[in-house]
């Protein structure tokens, strides 16, 4: 028997995943987003470039593919779509700034599976490029509250908030932690001495609680901002009071990848465990140019984690306003001599977008009332000798028991 490959999974009923696709669709068209599709394939050189070689992702998590002979290019499986949105809007030469998008699709990563977090796992990616407002962010963050709290329906969600600054407040403040680490080096953990001299900042969000309990004195980023980063961080928080946004700040939320400044957030739900967020995203004003642009473009986006938005949606279900259960018939030929009718009625029933199954397996009587009952069908249609030789059909309602005999002509008509 072949397995599924480690960390991929089977979705066998996507009533959850396309309702949240759907919603996020309809939702973001509201802000005049504009939806895209880029490649799942992309040039290793693109994230060595836009998130970092010392990342994680890019260090260890990447799946490269053997390039056919006549390439040179090493190319991966993406492992994030904002590196691929910066580079379709630079390579395609995109005129107007904001370029405000948006596409859904599977990332891949690997690393260790756990809950909700799979190597091939599910984003929608959210980009606004060419906008250096930082009112967009508050915006942007305000667009996604709405989805989770209206359309999702979730309550169970804290949104958290940091600012980076510029890379001359971060130049500062690496300083200073690397300082404050200096005098804790006996004190954390190995990983993180290793971070401190390759990704400082990725100390901050060590998941061991020693680290945690020595960073909890660690000097704060957002007391190293420059006059103007200040201002700006301080008109975010006041946008998102206006707005209504509840927020709490971390001053260790920094993010794994390299490219984020400024605005840093993530929304995070205890129903998750330690990996708690479920959409996170940022500012990264240098990135656009990093990719190739010929000036800055300072732009602001995140990404939403399916599986783990999955993983929410299940708690609500209830609330959700979720499709319309099918209203199915089933037509049951009694002999196969009335198989050719059967699919005459169902051909007919489906041409009027009536949802219809018909059992050609050659069961018999009973065992095809079992199926239909098993199937959650709302009327069976039977067809016998009698029926083909009159021109009706048998037609039983499964949930009063009630049962009529009508002219097949009619059971449109009927049906509707
Ligand atoms: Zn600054
Ligand atoms: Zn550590």
């Amino acid at each position: 028997m072949f397995t599924k490959v480690k960390g991929t999974q089977d979705f066998l009923d996507l009533t959850l995943f396309k309702f949240f696709i759907d919603q996020s669709q309809r939702h973001f068209l509201n802000y005049d987003f504009t939806e895209i599709a880029v490649p799942i394939l992309e040039s290793v050189a693109l994230f060595k470039r836009s998130l970092g070689e010392e990342t994680d992702v890019v260090s260890k998590e990447m799946f490269i593919i053997k390039p056919a002979a006549e390439s040179k290019d090493e190319i991966c499986l993406r492992p994030e779509a904002t590196a691929s949105i910066v580079r379709a809007f630079v390579e395609n030469s995109v005129q107007h700034a904001p370029w405000k998008v948006f596409t859904y699709g599977p990332m891949f990563r690997y690393e260790r599976p756990q809950k909700g977090r799979y190597r091939q796992f599910h984003q929608v990616s959210v980009e606004v490029i060419g906008s250096k407002s930082i009112f967009q962010d508050a915006q942007l963050i305000k667009m996604f509250d709405r989805l989770f709290t209206e359309k999702c329906m979730l309550q169970n969600y804290v949104l958290q908030i940091n600012f980076l600054g510029c890379p001359e407040d971060r130049k500062l403040f690496k300083e200073k932690l690397y300082k404050f680490l200096e005098s804790k080096s006996d004190q954390i953990c190995q990983k993180c001495l290793e971070r401190k001299e390759k990704n400082i900042l990725r100390v901050l969000d060590c998941k061991i609680e020693t680290c945690q309990k020595n960073y909890e004195k660690a000097p704060k980023i957002t007391d190293s901002l420059c006059g103007e980063c200040s201002k700006e961080w301080q008109k975010l928080q006041e946008t998102l009071e206006i707005l209504s946004i509840s927020f709490i700040i971390n001053s260790k939320l920094v993010r794994g990848l390299d490219y984020y400044n400024k605005t840093v957030f993530e929304f995070v739900s205890d129903s998750l465990g330690a990996q708690s967020a479920f959409c996170a995203g940022g500012r990264y004003d240098n990135l656009v140019k990093e990719v190739g642009a010929k000036e800055d473009f300072p732009s602001v986006g995140a990404a939403i984690g399916i599986e783990r938005m999955l993983l929410l949606l299940e708690e609500v279900q209830d609330k959700l306003s979720l499709p319309q259960p099918k209203v199915l018939t089933v037509i049951m030929p009694v002999e196969e001599a009335q198989n050719e009718l059967a699919l005459l009625v169902a051909d007919e029933l489906q041409a009027h977008n009536l949802c219809t199954e018909v059992m050609l397996e050659g069961d018999s009587f009973k065992s095809m009332m079992r199926k239909a009952n098993k199937l959650g069908a709302k009327h069976v249609i039977i067809l016998g000798e009698d029926e083909q030789k009159n021109g009706t059909l048998t037609i039983k309602n499964m949930l009063t028991g009630t049962q009529n005999v009508i002219p097949q002509s009619e059971v449109v008509k009927y049906l509707s």
